[in-house]
């Protein structure tokens, strides 16, 4: 019979990594096994040493991996994934493929630099930290990548197709629908990977393409995420608070330090602030966007516009490429991204990772956290034992590298920029519902947020919903 296994968010908003094995045939021989996203694990220390274990089945049975977006909890996996033995294809929708060129190379470098530090300041210990990849091991994993485009079906073996539907999350991000044909019965199968918003685009200017969730679904069994599965996101147009908070550390003479992930999100950041202040609702002070990535990530951003909504599409016509800004700085150097340090004057820094799980905007908190005229404006989600979370929940200090770093700046978290739906959300998007499932098994949430989601969707729809647990194996029945 065929089962899924659960080997990573689950109780956790990290890891992504679901296992399909389409049952032994008659004979004994294995099935078809499939690894929807191969996601790294971040945050708490229990749960980054998931990343050091080796999958249940050996790496080299996984026949193919299909991924639902580009994030690292998703993706970052993937290095790790070929290091232990995988070969089989990648499939991804092409702007997944791009934007993955730059960020598991980039996670590569993230982890060669950590394992360095660790080795500097632990030197009289004998065994030296290694990186779980490096940047060159991530860079050849590309060559596994496939791509494939939205509503293809693809058939991986006589059992089992997919096709990708739109999620509406981030660039490229997708939905996987499986249609499993075992034991003489086809079934439907819908992983959801991360849910972007359904309805306001005015109030989600954070949003990037310009359709919702693929609605009127049909399947037997869901897989779905449940990160805001207790909440409720502000519908107000953030962007007075912005230029308003950007105003008031302008005025003490402070700057303001944007963790962002470095693809999509902050470039949005940059065409907001880009029309603040040509409408004069901003001072015209300078922009660094620092990250290693800066310039090719404009770039796969622009490409894509076809995708955005009209707003997206209207700014980018309006005001071409960031490239071209004056007084906006593409860091892509370390030495660039140094010298944004020495400036004194007041700027806006955006800069990843978008959680300060590590990247350069490790060193601009380091510097200007303990200063109270500066501000640090969150705009993603910030998961548990992240430096984000540790910061955004109002801690007097963060630990960064090694050091206990006072937090005497402005603390803001905008919303509004989510690209997570959230409860209403996700049940008006579950309303449309062709059928309702036999099960959904939800993922991806903290166990506060899955539990609820659980209990409003039993409620409001009448489904069958478990939360999933971790390395839980459920039978396709
Ligand atoms: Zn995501």
């Amino acid at each position: 019979m065929a089962y899924i296994q659960f080997l990573g968010a689950a109780g956790v908003v990290t890891g992504s990594k679901h296992l399909i094995n389409t049952g032994s045939d008659t004979s004994g021989k294995r099935g078809l096994q499939v690894l929807i996203d191969c996601g790294l694990f971040q945050g708490q220390k229990e749960w980054r040493e998931r990343n050091w274990q080796d999958t249940p089945v050996s790496a080299n049975e996984i026949d193919a991996v299909i991924l639902t977006h580009a994030h690292l909890d998703h993706s970052g996996w993937i290095p790790r994934l070929v290091k232990a033995g995988f070969q089989g294809p990648i499939y991804a929708t092409p702007a997944t493929i791009d934007l993955c060129g730059i960020l598991l190379p980039d996670s590569g470098r993230l982890q060669e630099e950590d394992a360095e530090f660790y080795n500097k300041r632990k030197q009289s210990k004998h065994t030296p930290a290694l990186p779980l990849y490096t940047f060159e091991e991530a860079q050849s994993c590309l060559r596994y990548f496939k791509p494939l485009e939205f509503d293809v079906a693809k058939q991986l073996s006589p059992e089992l197709s997919f096709r990708y539907v739109r999620a509406a999350h981030i660039l490229g991000s997708s939905m996987i629908e499986i249609t499993l044909n075992t034991d003489g019965v086809a079934r439907r199968l819908l992983f959801t990977g991360d849910i972007g918003r359904v309805r306001n685009h005015d109030v989600a200017p954070g949003k990037v393409v310009h359709s919702g969730p693929t609605e009127g679904e049909a399947a037997d069994l869901v897989v779905m995420e449940s990160t805001y599965g207790n909440r409720k996101h502000p519908t107000s147009d953030p962007r007075p608070e912005l230029a308003s908070l950007i105003k008031q550390t302008v005025q003490r003479g402070g700057s303001v330090i944007v963790p962002a992930f470095a693809v999509e999100r902050t470039q949005k950041v940059l065409f907001l602030l880009k029309e603040l202040m040509e409408s004069g609702e901003i001072p015209r002070i300078p922009v660094y966007c620092d990250s290693p990535m800066a310039i090719n990530a404009v770039e796969i951003y622009l490409k894509y516009s076809q995708e955005y909504s009209e707003d997206a599409r209207i700014l980018i016509q309006k005001y071409g490429s960031p490239l071209e800004w004056p007084a906006y700085t593409f860091a892509s150097t370390p030495a660039e991204s140094k010298k944004i340090n020495a400036s004194h004057f007041p700027s806006i820094i955006i800069s990843s990772s978008g959680m300060a799980t590590g990247g350069r905007i490790l060193h601009h908190l380091a510097q200007r956290l303990p200063d109270a005229k500066n501000t640090v404006i969150f705009i993603g989600f910030q998961a548990p034992g992240t430096r984000g979370f540790t910061i955004k929940s109002g801690a007097q200090t963060v630990k960064i590298y090694g050091e206990e770093v006072p937090i005497r700046a402005q603390v803001a978290a905008l919303e509004q920029f989510s690209d997570h739906a959230d409860t209403p959300e996700l049940l008006q998007w579950l309303h449309t519902f062709s059928t309702k499932p036999a099960v959904t098994y939800l993922v991806h949430g903290e166990p506060a947020a899955a539990s609820e989601l659980r209990n409003a969707m039993q409620k409001e729809l009448g489904w069958n919903v478990q939360v999933a647990e971790w390395m839980q194996r459920v039978d396709v029945r």
